[in-house]
């Protein structure tokens, strides 16, 4: 694919030379000498700062880019957390039939609450 010839304008350091290139960070235009190829002579800077600085930004979002497992991950923790409490609810209710002999949560609270009135 050819890419477009963009009118850049003269270099931002040499007046009399036409730009060849745009600074991938700040935009400047820039002649072939002043050009600074950034890692595997990819992408064009005017400086070693723009070309420091967009590879850092770079390595920011690829270290702080949210990762596309982690919502599948929250969601098994969800899922986790959430079988935990069926099962610990499922203990409770287990013990209060064990102790009441009552099948549904309210007849169980309702003979607790008859038991503990009776202890007073
Ligand atoms: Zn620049
Ligand atoms: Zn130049």
């Amino acid at each position: 694919m050819k890419e477009i010839e963009k009118d850049l304008g003269f270099c931002y350091k040499h007046p009399d030379i036409p730009a060849s290139a745009e600074c991938r960070e700040c935009g400047a235009p820039i002649c072939k000498s002043c050009t600074i190829h950034g890692p595997e002579g990819k992408g064009d800077f005017c400086s070693t700062t723009c070309r420091d600085s967009f590879y850092e930004y770079q390595q920011w979002l690829s270290e702080n880019a949210p990762n596309p497992f982690e919502h599948r991950f929250s969601l098994w923790a969800w899922i986790k957390h959430l079988s935990t409490l069926f099962i610990l609810l499922a203990i409770i209710w287990g013990a209060l039939y064990v102790m009441t002999g009552e099948l549904t949560p309210t007849a169980q609270f309702r003979s607790i609450f008859d038991l503990i009135r009776a202890l007073f």
